[in-house]
């Protein structure tokens, strides 16, 4: 083991996603770009090559540009838990839109988690996804009787299968007493997500879109025929008739508008060596996907095969070294698994998640430039389904509309694209959590 002024990080350990041992990042591709394309999109996560997706099926040239590799971003180095992902509650979205525009916002959550499902087996996409469930571990008991009440107050039509799981039985979700009971929602799901990217990937090459990585769009205008938009990128301008931006964590000066409107956060995970199939599934034995009541979130699994745990959470801001994150988020993994506290780690790494002011993403089109982004932490199902949707809707089709596109894309005042804002909430957050309200 270890050979780190921490002592956690084993030999060979890799500041990279333990998801890239089975999926590596492709190398950049020398491919000539085109001088004009129907469709250009900026960001090859979920969200560009699901719109491309559309739009190429759908007839129009695509092609997706990406500064790094494709899928580079946090579509290939997220934890993989799949989710419905709307984080304001009804009551909180009925006070500021009303009932009918609170049920259908949530909808679209509901509609994104099955959607998902039915897509990868559709696409017959290689990704080990499993509908799982999720054990969302209360940190206080004042915590517990919340989730208690949320269950039993479900807004009516939008009830979703869940169940309580008390104190006293919790080992057989999960080998741990520092939780005060959870709550489980069985339709939750789990997902290699690099695997998951490769096969929407493969799809979005098969169906004719050009995908190149190691290029930046560095400036975008309206043509000045007034037909469509120039891109200027580090290898040329290209020319489009619909531009897509889909860069949500790492929007940039590129556009400003979306800028001032989706701010990054860092989140971060790390792996540990193998534990052994026993060991790893001793520790979650129904191999739930796991999160819990605190606002500093942290969310965790196993391996898709079982050996090791994948531990996530927000230890910092804006900390870029793995090295760095890596013993920190180990420290919050032994609050919970005591047990693990030898146990090494073999991968360290984080990416910048886009949250909006609204704690929702938006999808749309300003000046002309379509957009989705800003999934606050929960993309992986929202981002694909958004994706799709923004497709669509740059075909014009009808199945393209979606509630979030109606409601307004907020800013702050002072808000230019550097969240100075953000270590005074994260500040207040933790003193909540530590008070356990
Ligand atoms: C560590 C981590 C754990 C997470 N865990 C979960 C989870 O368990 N469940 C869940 O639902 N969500 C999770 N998420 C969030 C989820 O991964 C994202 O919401 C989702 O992948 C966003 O997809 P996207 O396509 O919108 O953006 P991204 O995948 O981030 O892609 C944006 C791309 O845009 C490119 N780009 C930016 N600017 C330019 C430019 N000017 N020119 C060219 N390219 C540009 C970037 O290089 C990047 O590749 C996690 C995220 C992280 C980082």
């Amino acid at each position: 083991m270890a050979s780190d002024h921490s002592g956690l990080l084993t030999p060979g350990f890799k500041e990279s996603p333990y998801w890239w041992e089975r999926t590596p990042r492709a190398p950049e591709s020398p491919t000539d770009l085109p001088a004009s394309v129907d469709v250009l999109v900026v960001g090859s996560g979920y969200t560009g090559l699901c719109a491309a997706l559309q739009t190429a099926r759908g007839g129009r040239s695509t092609l997706v540009i990406d500064t790094h590799e494709p899928g580079w971003g946090c579509s290939s180095r997220n934890g993989g838990q799949v989710s419905t992902g709307i984080k304001p509650d009804f009551a909180e979205l009925e006070k500021a839109h009303g009932a009918t525009t609170a049920m259908e916002v949530h909808r679209e959550g509901q509609r994104a988690l099955s959607w998902i499902g039915d897509f990868i087996a559709q696409e017959q996409i290689d990704c080990d996804y499993r509908v799982c469930g999720r054990f969302y571990g209360a940190h206080t008991p004042a915590q517990y009787d919340k989730l208690a009440r949320k269950l039993e107050t479900q807004p009516v039509d939008l009830e979703t299968e869940a169940f309580l799981v008390p104190r006293a039985e919790q080992q057989s979700e999960i080998a741990t007493d520092f939780y005060h009971g959870g709550l489980v929602e069985p339709r939750h799901a789990s997902v290699d997500p690099a695997a998951y990217h490769q096969g929407i990937l493969d799809r979005a090459l098969e169906s004719g879109v050009a995908v190149v990585g190691g290029v930046s769009a560095t400036a975008l205008r309206r043509a000045r025929d007034g037909a469509g938009f120039v891109v200027e990128t580090s290898r040329g301008p290209i020319r489009a008739e619909d531009v897509v931006i889909a860069t949500s964590g790492y929007t940039s000066g590129l556009t400003p508008w979306q800028q001032r409107r989706v701010f990054p956060i860092g989140t971060y995970m790390l792996a540990t060596e193998d534990l052994g199939h026993d060991a790893g599934r001793a520790l979650i034995p129904g191999d739930r996907m796991i999160v819990d009541t605190r606002r500093i979130v942290v969310y965790y699994r196993t391996s898709p095969d079982g050996r090791r745990v994948l531990f996530g959470g927000r230890v910092s801001l804006n900390e870029t070294d793995p090295r760095v994150s890596g013993p920190r988020l180990h420290k919050h993994m032994t609050a919970i698994f005591p047990q693990l506290g030898q146990v090494g780690i073999t991968h360290s790494w984080m990416g910048f998640v886009g949250w909006t002011f609204q704690h929702m993403p938006h999808l749309g089109r300003h000046d002309g430039v379509w957009y989705a982004m800003g999934y606050c932490g929960s993309g992986v199902a929202l981002a694909s389904y958004f994706g799709t949707r923004l497709g669509q809707q740059v075909l014009g089709l009808e199945e393209g509309r979606s509630i979030l596109s109606n409601l307004p894309f907020r800013t702050r005042p002072l808000y230019y694209g550097k969240p100075w804002f953000l270590s005074a909430s994260v500040g207040w957050y933790g003193l909540l959590d530590r008070l356990g309200i």
